[in-house]
């Protein structure tokens, strides 16, 4: 029996092992900035942040203010870094408990600037440059002002200089080359003035599988540490998914030929079948668009879908299981077995990306980790017999 209707198994391990692939990946010398952002990508960011600390990750990068504050409440003492922005409410708290910001332009210079002096701090930022993600980030011939800025004042401290690439091909795109050559250019503009301070970042996880170089004094690393990407390259084979999302049958029911199952009577019974209802829906992270399309595993099988998934509960088509009982698991993604269903598989069948499928897992699912004991995250020799036998 499981004790719970839900729940995500988190393997710790698998995330330490991701991120020791990434070492060996980005080599010696280079930092790992952890993105945590949306629960560590649906995995719990606090449990997730604990162990990557332990693991020797250097920082994390989250989405929010909050999201920060959650971990330094959690007792989280890296540098954290506000990957994008905050909102004028959120200076003040961030500021209070040494947040570092992403900084896009000069209003929010100035008010950082404003709020750091009445409180007496200083305020570590990292200047994000919009080499071709059009989004936040200051405009590449804006930069140079802002960092004489930053430099000219004494309640602000550049903590480092950022940008993000759009490609989801990483290095192997052309437009990359030109963020690239974008970014250097400001960077040794400003070398030359003395600008520079801290750490320069550019790369996530595509550019890290591809070969982004340079790759300046810190990575970082999000959806390659759960183990999840949504494409093959060079290396990614190593990853090791570490969430799997799992339910149990709570009722079977035989019915007859033309049984309608579910919201509009999408799907009708065409042969003598055998229902399953699992007590999870599109709240819990099934998406909908799974509707009489996706798969579960149960018993090591895979089991159809029918009918529309709803908001608390999805049905399957167990009838050529044999055995099947209440209480069986069923695993929307992940390995019962020998079968494995992937995040990658879940999320084109549901034309989406793995980062959603992940996200989506709902607040009223456990999160049950597993392993976590402590792993040394340097420079190490992967074996790829290794992770083919791990998960
Ligand atoms: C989310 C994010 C990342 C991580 O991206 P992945 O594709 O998950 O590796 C890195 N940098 C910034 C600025 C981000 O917003």
């Amino acid at each position: 029996m499981h004790p719970n209707r839900v729940w995500a198994d988190i393997d710790l391990d698998a995330v330490a092992h991701n991120l020791s692939v990434i070492r060996d990946k980005v080599g010696p010398g280079v930092k790992l900035m952890l993105v945590a952002k949306a629960d560590a990508y649906g995995h719990g960011a606090v449990a997730t942040a604990h162990h990557a600390v332990r693991c020797g990750v250097e920082a994390l990068g989250v989405g929010t203010c909050c999201e920060a504050l959650e971990l330094r409440q959690a007792g989280v003492t890296v540098p954290i870094l506000v990957l994008g922005t905050i909102v004028d409410e959120e200076v003040v708290p961030a500021l209070g408990h040494g947040i570092e910001i992403g900084l896009h332009s000069t209003d929010r210079q100035r008010s950082l600037q404003r709020a750091a002096r009445r409180l007496g701090v200083r305020a570590r930022v990292h200047l994000n440059i919009d080499t071709g993600m059009g989004r936040l980030g200051v405009r590449p011939d804006r930069a140079l002002e802002l960092l004489r800025r930053i430099q000219g004042s004494r309640h602000l401290e550049l903590a480092g200089v950022m940008t993000h690439v759009a490609a989801e091909d990483g290095a192997r795109s052309p437009e990359t080359e030109a963020q690239v050559s974008r970014f250097q250019a400001v960077l040794s503009e400003a070398r030359a003035e003395g600008l520079l301070r801290g750490w320069i970042h550019s790369a996530n996880s595509a550019c890290i599988f591809t070969g982004l170089r340079p790759l300046g004094d810190a990575v970082r690393p999000g959806i390659a540490a759960y183990g999840v990407l949504d494409r093959d390259l060079d290396g990614t084979s190593l990853l090791v998914p570490a969430m799997s999302l799992r339910s149990q049958i709570v009722f079977l029911k035989d019915v007859p030929v033309g049984t309608p199952v579910g919201y509009g009577s999408t799907w009708r019974a065409e042969r003598a079948t055998r229902v399953a209802t699992l007590p999870l829906g599109y709240d819990d992270g099934v998406p909908w668009r799974l509707s009489n399309r996706g798969e579960v595993l149960v018993r090591g099988r895979r089991a159809p879908i029918v009918g529309r998934v709803s908001m608390d509960y999805t049905t399957v088509d167990v009838t050529d299981i044999p055995g099947v009982r209440v209480g069986d698991a069923a695993t929307l993604f992940g390995r019962d077995g020998a079968e494995e269903i992937t995040v990658r598989e879940v999320a084109e069948r549901a034309g989406t990306i793995p980062y959603e499928v992940t996200c989506s897992v709902g607040k009223r699912v456990t999160r049950v980790y597993r392993g976590g004991g402590i792993a040394e995250v340097g420079p190490r020799h992967t074996d790829p017999r290794e992770s083919a036998t791990r998960s």
